[in-house]
């Protein structure tokens, strides 16, 4: 087999290296598709803690209210008591006073106890609300699980046959040029052999030389670009493998 003949066979090699690069890429690539969606359900796992902390606070705080307003219907209680056994006029007048303060104080004790249920109400819906989307995040982290699986397996599949049919294309191509393809391959991944145009290597996109294009036509011979010495073709040989597919 010649050089051009071996250079046609490389070229459809490389079309199928690249199904098998894209291929392999992708199936790797899958499991980041959850990293989003599980960082989502972190976030909203820090806002419901932070939540959680804040009711907890205000819990305190009503306690201690609660506390203070109990301590001061004591002290009412023990003014009214007062009130009967007074005897003097001056004497009802200053602990009705009294009872008159501690009125306004425990008024205004409970109006901060109602405003804090308010409050309390209203985180523990906004924490219930957090609770959702937590619940959402969390079925669809394991529907995108599954998807991905199942495209695990797809892709596995597919590889498997790009292999097989890999191996049969490397039997067909003499070893040494073979060889060469993949240890360029390796450094190009997808470009290994390229194209000429406008006397150009369409890999690095440097000018040929005079004596890479005089020998450009030259059947027998592997055309390799002086720069990045990736295999050369002419665009002709690629549309020959097309039509011979
Ligand atoms: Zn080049």
């Amino acid at each position: 087999m010649n050089a051009k003949e071996n250079i046609k066979l490389l070229i459809n090699m490389q079309k199928l290296d690249i199904k098998i690069f894209r291929l392999n890429k992708k199936k790797k690539e899958l499991p980041a598709k959850l990293k989003s969606l599980k960082n989502k359900l972190a976030e909203q796992q820090k806002l419901i803690d932070d939540k959680q902390h804040v009711i907890k606070n205000a819990l305190v705080q009503r306690n201690s209210l609660e506390v203070d307003l109990a301590s001061k219907a004591e002290v009412r209680k023990k003014l009214e008591v007062k009130l009967m056994a007074v005897r003097t006029n001056q004497e009802y007048k200053a602990v009705e006073k009294e009872i008159f303060g501690i009125k306004a104080d425990c008024s205004l004790v409970e109006d901060k106890i109602l405003e804090n249920m308010v409050e309390v109400e209203k985180l523990q819906n906004e924490a219930k609300e957090f609770e959702r989307e937590i619940e959402s995040l969390q079925k669809q982290i394991k529907a995108k699980e599954k998807e991905i699986e199942k495209e695990i397996v797809l892709a596995e599949k597919e590889l498997a046959t790009l292999n097989s049919d890999r191996s049969t294309k490397t039997s067909e191509i003499d070893a040494p040029h073979l060889k060469r393809y993949e240890r360029i391959a390796k450094r190009f991944p997808g470009t290994a052999i390229v194209p000429v145009l406008d006397k150009t290597c369409q890999g690095c996109h440097m000018l040929l030389t005079p004596q890479v294009i005089s020998n450009i036509h030259n059947i027998d011979l592997f055309n390799i670009c002086e720069s990045c010495s990736r295999i050369l073709y002419l665009p002709e040989e690629e549309s020959e493998t097309e039509k011979k597919e």
